[in-house]
């Protein structure tokens, strides 16, 4: 019998979680009664990761594993899982159990009313620290702002995708991804499922600050050119203003004998330019990066090892 669903789970060192994970889902898709496989992308990990994984695809034919040669990142890993899988149904989910298994089969109900994207929204989150909470709210709320695009806010990348929405996706070609965002990019028929974001099982967070902050940048240039037109307006009101400013000047110099006291004002006007044409400079920067990256159209990922897939696939 055809796969019906196929479970996506990136892992980058996630040795303290895989046993855990491996049970926990196996647990929810028996419950399911029908035929899945459960799709490891291992990340580049430097751990015991692979070798654990290795060891449940010898005892469990439905767990399969692929390995990149280096880490990718975690849209890369679900980039792959979403091109390396057969289900007619995709789960991605995040292995630290941070996502609980036990929403799949709602998700499932879900698809099989005729929903093709059913995306899990976060209701709360347990036990993260109040900084990843307050830039987790402000950033999905400040991407809504910028991109005119229906990006749901709270919501990660833990759901579940159709087969004819994932080939969608394995046929953009574009380097630097925010896959909700081409998720919702894609369009067809989406419904999000509350639940609650637990701690993670075990082990930290693989998202450090400078992860994060990356992630935010390509979701923010990927979907929006605001930035560029804010930059933009920013240009002109200031040129305005610095025009204004030179009949003033020139009225000093001619009309009054105060020019020579003039040195805080050049200076911060200086600074203030300055600063500003940078920080213009800086979003162009990121944007012409981006540009270079698609330019040089190297591979999303590279894989070195497959392991748990039979002859034909
Ligand atoms: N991950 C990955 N590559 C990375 C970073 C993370 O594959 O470079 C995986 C990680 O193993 C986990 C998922 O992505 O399964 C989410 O990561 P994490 O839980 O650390 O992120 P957080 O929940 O803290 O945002
Ligand atoms: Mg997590």
């Amino acid at each position: 019998m055809s796969i019906r669903y196929s479970v996506v789970v990136p892992v980058y060192n996630e040795e303290a979680v895989v046993k855990e994970c491996y049970v926990r889902l196996t647990a929810v898709m028996e419950s399911m009664q029908e035929p899945y496989e459960l799709l490891f992308i291992n990340d580049g990990s430097r751990d015991k990761t692979e070798e654990m994984i290795d060891c449940l695809v010898e005892q469990d034919k439905r767990v399969r594993l692929v390995t990149f040669s280096r880490n990718f990142g975690h849209q890369a890993a679900i980039s792959a899982g979403i091109d390396l899988s057969c289900g007619q149904a995709v789960i991605l989910i995040d292995a630290d159990l941070q996502d609980p298994p036990e929403v799949i089969p709602k998700m499932a109900e879900k698809w099989k009313e005729g929903y093709d994207v059913v995306y899990g929204k976060r209701e709360k989150r347990k036990g993260e620290s109040l900084f990843k909470r307050v830039t987790a709210k402000v950033f999905y709320r400040f991407l809504a702002s910028q991109t005119d695009m229906d990006i749901p806010v709270d919501t990660g990348d833990f759901r579940l995708i159709d087969r004819k929405v994932c080939d969608v996706l394995s046929g953009l070609t574009e380097k630097n991804r925010y896959v909700r965002g081409l998720v919702s990019f894609a369009g067809f028929r989406q419904i999000g499922v509350s639940y609650v974001r637990d701690e993670r099982f075990a082990g930290e967070t693989k998202y450090p600050f400078r992860k994060m902050l990356n992630f935010a940048m390509d979701a923010t240039t990927s979907f929006s050119k605001k930035p560029l037109k804010i930059a933009g307006y920013m240009g002109t009101v200031l040129s305005i203003a610095s025009f204004v400013y030179l009949f003033v000047a020139l009225y000093q110099k001619l009309f009054t004998d105060r020019t020579v006291s003039g040195w805080a004002s050049i200076v911060s006007i200086m600074l203030l330019f300055n600063g500003v044409t940078l920080m213009i400079l800086g979003i162009m920067g990121e944007y012409i990066g981006r540009i270079y990256d698609e330019v040089k159209n190297r591979p999303l990922y590279i894989i070195k090892e497959k392991n748990g897939f039979s002859e034909e696939e």
